[in-house]
């Protein structure tokens, strides 16, 4: 079974963003078509190549290079060449040819890693965009589903079944990279503990062409890689079999609005909810641009932080219960406004994320994030910065992580009580450094008070050393052993910022 309609949504993100690519090149008359080096010497091979390709000097390629990244940031790196193959087997070859040519490959499913860790110096950037298949099997619960596949088509395409997975809160953040980084996803609680927990078996192309199965009795230690390493894997996995859970059958939200003198409250509130271990039950705090402040207001007070509760539940009443307790709480008196008992549904919530009226949009982005165990105190250095913060869409995103005993076979093993995101977000090119700063600034004052990081969402390229600060002391060196040994020619590109 082929879920298309994803595809032709990201094709026509693809198009519309290629063609103002396009548009600029031709303002600016400085692309002419001819072909480089590369192109040259590799025609013959892409005459065959089943797929899409442009190399580095051809009229497309800025525009091709420009559409890569989910957001409106591109990288100042350039690969000679990119190729986008049509099946699984097309990757193999590209693998190949990588290997033959001694190029290095650089791998790109959805394009959302906030690093663009797909957009390297030389070398080829293999766009997986067109494996959006998905295979489910209703009866056991599993579905194949390959990397560029969204969270949106997947929670679309189970729902019929009434089964769901704990795909990323943006509908189109896709298989690929967020299910090799860890994926905090809906429900994360309560349907494993990180989405890669529940990745049964992948398909991989290996740096030697390759294409093995990778489950816990098949090439284990790449079974192991495969769930946590993120940026760092040494493969190119080309489809991931997936265990599925129940679908909920009432999905209940409560949400509770502080002013941002109050966010001392407002953690108090979240703490005390995790605490409380709510059933089926998804929370979080989002510190954001109030809307609501008037012009002359302060700075602070246009801020607020918002601290919801969402319950995945097996019954409208049980739903219904478990929020009711919750808003119960004293601390909610002290929120300016409440929300409560509010009807929704994943696919619901899905659609949401990406509705420019609700959202907190798109645009230029950069993130860094944390595990931490010391929340008030994370709450505490990061309020006057985020005060002072010079872009409106400008947010921090705090979960809390009730379920976090981390199964050993799976690389994927850092992780506090406590999520933070600091996600900075504007909309011209001549606010990069400001914001970078600003990011900067929000990661020295969020640091010093973290256990770790998260490897799906930070940037080794303006830090390297963060990479490690992702990874257990036992699972970092063991993926630059297994690299060695899966990847001993250097075929797949290394961990960013690192050569
Ligand atoms: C709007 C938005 C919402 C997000 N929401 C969440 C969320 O709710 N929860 C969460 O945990 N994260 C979230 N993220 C972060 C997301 O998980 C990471 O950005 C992830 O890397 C995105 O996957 P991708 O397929 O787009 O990766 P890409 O950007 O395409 O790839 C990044 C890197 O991952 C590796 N990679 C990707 N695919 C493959 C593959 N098939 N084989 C081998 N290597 C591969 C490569 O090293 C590649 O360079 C969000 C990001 C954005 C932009």
């Amino acid at each position: 079974m082929q879920d298309r309609s994803s595809g032709e949504k990201a094709a026509a993100v693809w198009t519309r963003r290629g063609f103002i690519g396009a548009l600029g090149a031709l303002a600016a008359g400085s692309h002419t078509v001819r072909a480089s080096g590369a192109s040259d010497q590799l025609a013959p091979w892409r005459d065959r190549f089943p797929g899409r390709s442009v190399a580095r000097g051809e009229r497309d390629y800025e525009s091709w290079r420009d559409a890569m990244p989910w957001q409106m940031y591109t990288a100042p790196r350039r690969p000679e060449l990119i190729l986008r193959p049509d099946s699984a087997a097309a990757v193999a070859d590209a693998v190949r040819l990588s290997r033959q040519q001694n190029m290095s490959l650089a791998i790109k499913s959805g394009g959302h890693n906030v690093s663009e860790a797909f957009l390297r110096n030389g070398g080829i950037l293999l766009d997986l965009g067109e494996l959006q298949g998905i295979e489910i099997d209703a009866e056991h619960q599993t579905a194949w589903v390959q990397p560029a596949l969204w969270s949106h088509g997947l929670l679309r395409m189970l729902a019929p079944h009434g089964l769901a997975f704990p795909v990323a809160h943006c509908a189109t953040v896709p298989m690929g990279g967020y299910l090799l980084g860890g994926g905090l996803g809906y429900n994360h609680d309560n349907w494993g503990i990180l989405a890669c927990h529940s990745v049964l078996a992948a398909e991989v192309v290996l740096a030697n062409g390759e294409t093995v199965i990778t489950s816990p009795d098949s090439y284990p230690e790449l079974y192991w890689a495969l769930r946590g390493a993120g940026t760092g894997f040494f493969g190119v996995v080309t489809r991931y079999k997936l265990q599925l859970y129940t679908a909920p059958q009432s999905v209940y939200e409560s949400a509770f609005i502080f002013p941002f003198s109050q966010l001392q409250q407002a953690t108090s509130l979240l703490q005390a909810w995790a605490q409380s271990r709510p059933h089926d039950t998804e929370l979080m705090m989002l510190l954001a641009h109030n809307p609501m402040a008037p012009p002359d207001a302060s700075s602070a007070e246009h801020k607020m932080a918002i601290v919801r509760a969402v319950v995945y539940g097996s019954s409208v009443d049980a739903a219904q219960q478990v929020l009711g307790a919750l808003g119960k709480h004293p601390l909610t008196t002290q929120a300016m406004a409440g929300n409560e008992l509010q009807p929704t549904g994943l696919e619901q919530m899905s659609v949401s994320s990406v509705d420019a009226r609700m959202g907190l949009g798109f645009g230029r982005y950069a993130v860094d994030t944390i595990w931490t165990d010391r929340l008030p105190q994370v709450m505490e250095a990061i309020s006057d910065h985020f005060i002072g913060a010079s872009s409106a869409k400008t947010h921090f995103v705090v979960s809390p992580k009730m379920n976090r005993v981390l199964p050993e076979d799976a690389a994927f093993s850092m992780i506090g009580d406590t999520f933070v995101g600091a996600y900075t977000m504007w909309d011209e090119a001549g606010d990069d450094d400001a914001n970078f700063a600003w990011l900067k600034g929000a990661s020295a004052r969020m640091r010093p008070l973290a256990v770790g990081q998260y490897i799906n969402e930070v940037d080794g390229f303006r830090d390297p050393s963060v990479l490690q600060r992702c990874f257990s002391r036992q699972a970092w060196p063991r993926l630059a052993t297994l690299r060695r040994k899966y990847d001993p020619h250097g075929v797949f590109a290394p961990w960013p910022g690192t050569g």
